[in-house]
């Protein structure tokens, strides 16, 4: 994307929400930190509802590492992962208390050394809580910045280097901010409301998806299932589905044309019921039934003792072996006859 763009785009975002901010509720660092803490793969409205009861009861490190593990465990329970993030959160209230006098240390290092702190949430801590200009890259900003084509990057890493690269420094402490927004509300995972994006004409990602009014209109009215079945019980509507089923040839017969456009009969349609085998035109001769038999066979059915090729059709091989074995024996008999009758003689 181009300079000139980018500035246009975190110009659109602002003048629609000048002051944006986490959607997580505290009121101090250490709260943050630990509504950052608490808010991994869950929803900041699931996280919200846990610390509204947790934090009145331990709003610094030493009244939460006072309730202990099992103590913070009954105020997360309805959080995912709960049992390992209660056991984090202890140890950095432990850490914070010994090391940082009881409050969250402005420095990455510090931050990210503590218990199940990472570089997204440092970022996230630096930037809310403490004003720095650092764009922590989540699964939000991540996808809507390689879908804008603002900061395309096959890793969070990756991203967030060409984040803070692109984006100009007016904009910079509040782009997270911005970015995270229009990924959660618009830009979402699996359907983009491209049709009501404000920076739709400057993002790179195609295809864009349509507002589903527009889309809606412009399909034609269903029908209700009941007037189908009725229109379906038409005689007009039987016939015209009847005649769709068959070919062309078929409608052209029964248009009164019996050997239609092929010339073959009309037997399909005879057969289907659909109609009275029509008389033969004048003159014309009735086609004969072909039969599975060959012509030869044919030919002898006829009576003839001729095949197709006009010579005399042989015996079946059997029958020939069978004849002249008979023949054989009869002459051997005929023979025998013959001298017992010339000895009596
Ligand atoms: S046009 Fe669509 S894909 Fe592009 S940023 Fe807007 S919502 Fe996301």
């Amino acid at each position: 994307m181009k300079p000139a763009a980018v500035a246009e785009l975190f110009t659109r975002f602002r003048a629609a929400n000048p002051k944006p901010t986490t959607e997580l509720e505290y009121s101090s660092p250490f709260e943050l930190l630990i509504a950052v803490l608490l808010s991994a793969q869950a929803t900041d409205v699931g996280v919200n509802k846990a610390t509204r009861k947790l934090f009145p009861v331990a709003r610094t490190p030493q009244a939460m590492y006072a309730l202990g593990v099992d103590g913070l465990t009954e105020y997360v329970r309805t959080i995912g992962l709960y049992r390992n993030k209660a056991k984090n959160a202890i140890e950095t209230c432990r850490i914070l208390i010994e090391q940082h006098g009881g409050q969250v240390p402005r420095d990455r290092e510090a931050l990210e050394a503590l218990p199940g702190v990472g570089r997204k949430t440092a970022n996230v801590v630096l930037n809310t809580a403490f004003g720095e200009p650092t764009i922590a890259v989540d699964t939000h900003i991540f996808r809507v910045s390689n879908r804008l084509g603002l900061a395309p990057g096959k890793n969070v890493d990756v991203v967030e280097q060409k984040l803070l690269k692109v984006v100009p420094a007016d904009f910079k402490l509040d782009a997270h901010h911005w970015l995270i927004l229009h990924g959660r509300y618009v830009c979402k995972a699996l359907k983009p409301e491209c049709w009501r994006c404000p920076v739709s004409d400057l993002c790179a990602h195609k295809p864009k998806t349509p507002d589903p009014d527009a889309v809606a209109d412009a399909k034609p009215a269903r029908k209700p299932v009941a007037q189908k079945i009725a229109e379906s019980m038409q005689p007009s509507a039987r016939k015209t589905r009847a005649a769709s089923s068959m070919g062309a040839a078929s409608q052209a017969k029964m248009a009164g044309d019996p050997h239609g456009t092929s010339g073959t009969p009309v037997r399909k349609a005879v057969k289907k019921g659909l109609q009275k085998a029509p008389p033969p035109p004048a003159g014309a001769k009735t086609p004969k039934r072909r039969s599975s038999t060959g012509a030869a066979s044919q030919t002898k059915m006829a009576g003839k003792a001729l095949g197709t090729s006009g010579k005399p059709s042989k015996p079946p091989a059997k029958a020939t072996a069978r004849t002249s074995a008979a023949a054989k024996t009869g002459a051997t008999r005929n023979t025998s006859q013959t001298a017992t009758t010339r000895k009596r003689g």
